[in-house]
């Protein structure tokens, strides 16, 4: 959880067109300002300049985030004038000031673009470098290393489980829980479950929400057995699509032979 501050840039700002915008990419940049004191406060405060020409939605450093422009708008950032990145994408620009931790920035970053992802239904093959769309060598700080950047993101929201602990631990010698073996087989459907009125519900569906919460996509984290109640509900649907867009799969909440296999390869 990383602190977001909306501060917009003024809407009497040449750098805020206020086209509307339905997001369909991520973009991100690194600032290339590497003084001290370059942070996202600091970026905030000049995007907000009424002699600045650039403008991009989020500038996130190594210990907040500042919101510069709302979603459906769109900024000036990617290079390529009324083209699809400065005109259908959510720039990020990543600090990399002296002072600050440019490693745990673009952790910070790695987690508001999984919070945007899920938000916005973006694919992770849309979350995109600078360089797409105009050339330039920007970020320059990820590019050589942008497949690793993009995995970071998709685990962003397991790290720290998943640093605590493996996830295939040796079995431990309790009896108190005699119906968790240690090493657990899903019996995946081969069918299509979706959300139904009145709700298709049974072993099927527990199968599936069993194997979803092992690989940390919970119908309902903060519910009863995480939500794992054998009803394919909007919840289940929704812990599905947000498995089936980190797998490059189509997000529509509806588990069927890509997602199964998707999550069988997972699981293995
Ligand atoms: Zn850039």
């Amino acid at each position: 959880m990383v602190k977001i501050i909306k501060d917009f840039i003024p809407k009497s700002n040449r750098n805020r067109p206020g086209n509307y915008m339905k997001p369909l990419y991520i973009t991100v940049h690194n600032t290339a300002n590497t003084a001290k004191g370059a942070d996202a406060a600091s970026h905030a405060a000049f995007v907000k300049r009424s002699s600045t020409g650039v403008s991009w939605h989020y500038t996130v450093d190594d210990k907040v985030i500042y919101q510069h422009l709302p979603l459906n708008e769109n900024g000036w950032h990617a290079g390529d004038g009324r083209g699809t990145g400065n005109m259908k994408s959510i720039g990020i620009e990543i600090c990399e000031n002296a002072d600050g931790n440019f490693e745990k920035a673009v952790e910070n970053a790695q987690w508001l673009i999984r919070q945007l992802m899920t938000e916005q239904s973006i694919p992770l093959a849309n979350v995109v470098p600078h360089k797409r769309w105009s050339g330039k060598q920007c970020p320059r700080k990820l590019l050589n290393r942008w497949d690793s950047f993009k995995a970071g993101i998709a685990t962003a929201h397991t790290s720290k489980k998943a640093t605590a602990k493996p996830v295939k631990s040796a079995p431990t010698k309790s009896t108190t829980k005699p119906k968790t073996p240690s090493k657990k087989t899903y019996n995946l459907p081969s069918g299509i479950l979706k959300v139904t009125k009145p709700l298709t519900k049974g072993s099927a569906v527990k199968a599936v929400q069993q194997a979803l919460a092992a690989v940390y996509y919970y119908p309902d984290k903060k519910a009863k057995n995480n939500g794992i109640d054998g009803y394919y509900g909007a919840k289940t649907a929704n812990a599905v699509k947000r498995f089936q867009l980190m797998h490059g799969l189509v997000a529509d909440g509806i588990y069927g032979p890509k997602t199964k296999a998707a999550l069988e390869k997972l699981l293995k």
